[in-house]
């Protein structure tokens, strides 16, 4: 695939910004180059435009080269410069599969980009049939969430294969619950595939949705096109630095053990209630519930001071509050609620 047959003619044009930092690279003793103040220290100066220490350490731990990574200002500044990257606005158009992660519509929107949905199938896994014949005319993206937000479970990696080897487009495939999967990422089919592209981000396992730190994995030509329109210093020096400090392997994999297990006790504790009619299978840090009475027990759990994401008006969603996983007291404190409300209701109920 020509990827660079599918960039929008002004951004392969574009002659990109350079700074003062992208035009002096090595260490000098004296800094007269950016206007800052020099009084101050460390944070007084420019951050490093291109996060070289830190896409050094990402690398290792994800066992890419530095050319493979992108970093931005959350996975969704990462969206949004993609669909500036690939889409005209007006006239191409990106692809989802609803229920989803709701930013790829709304950064689309915003750059009045059209959005197509197929909707997955009841089984939330995607049908590969009516994708393939939607590709026609100025399609130019296709966003699978994997494990999906809100439903929570992985795409079949054979589905997440063969729709990336077929899409005639750039493929996201955005894994920002890939920590909490059993599955692979798709990282490991970067070489084969110069059309994908994924997502991960530093706010789900790692523990900093604070920092706003997201990663895009692609083949070195979609990796330069996004530094190529990306503002010059979009991560912080902040950022970089607590995100070099906080990569802290064995931690992070006790922390995702526990939220594991705390997974599968919330999800048998939440079975146990005769109002909630099914906890769907998950392969990320929250659970999809079906319950009676959805509204009543979501605003129920609010004026209780927990708070629940309420998904029964997205579609294949009716009746569904999502749950993410907490600390094993804040468990404990939701499914206590839920048995006072059990009790509430059948008393009104009587
Ligand atoms: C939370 C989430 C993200 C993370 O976005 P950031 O901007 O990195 O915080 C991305 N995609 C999905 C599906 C998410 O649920």
């Amino acid at each position: 695939m020509d990827i660079q047959k599918l960039v929008r003619e002004n951004i392969r044009n574009l002659q990109p910004y350079s700074s003062a930092r992208d035009e002096f690279k090595g260490v000098a003793d004296i800094y007269l180059d950016a206007n800052e103040n020099p009084f101050e220290s460390d944070l007084n100066r420019y951050p490093d435009p291109l996060q070289k220490e830190l896409k050094k350490k990402i690398a290792e731990i994800k066992n890419l080269s530095k050319e493979q990574i992108f970093l931005g200002n959350g996975s969704d500044e990462a969206i949004d410069l993609l669909i500036r990257i690939f889409c005209e606005p007006g006239q191409d158009e990106i692809l989802i599969l609803p229920p989803t992660y709701g930013m790829y519509a709304v950064s689309a929107s915003i750059s009045n980009v059209n959005i197509r949905s197929i909707p997955l199938q009841s089984n939330f896994q995607p049908d590969i049939e009516k994708i393939l014949n939607a590709t026609e005319g100025n399609v130019k993206m296709l966003f699978l969430c994997s494990p999906n937000n809100p439903t929570g479970n992985d795409f079949e990696v054979r589905v997440l294969e063969k729709l990336i080897a077929e899409f005639p487009g750039i493929v996201v495939v955005d894994e920002a619950y890939i920590d909490f999967s059993k599955r692979q990422s798709c990282t490991t089919w970067l070489k084969k595939y110069p059309n994908l592209v994924v997502l991960q981000t530093f706010s789900k396992a790692w523990g900093l949705a604070g920092i706003r730190l997201g990663m895009a994995f692609a083949s070195k030509e979609i990796i330069d096109l996004l530094n190529k329109i990306k503002p010059p210093y979009n991560v912080n020096g902040l950022t970089q630095k607590i995100a070099l400090q906080s990569l802290q392997i064995e931690k992070y994999k006790r922390e995702v053990t526990e939220i594991l297990a705390q997974r599968t006790t919330l999800k048998n504790e939440l079975l146990k209630f005769d109002f909630v009619q099914k906890v769907y299978p998950s392969a990320a840090n929250f659970l999809l519930v079906k319950v009676e009475r959805v509204d009543e027990l979501f605003h129920f759990l609010m004026d209780n001071g927990i708070i629940v994401r309420n998904r029964s008006k997205v579609p294949l969603c009716e009746g569904c509050l999502r749950f993410s996983v907490g600390t094993p007291a804040e468990n404990q404190q939701l499914l206590r609620h839920l048995n006072l409300f059990k009790t509430s209701s059948s008393k009104t109920q009587n």
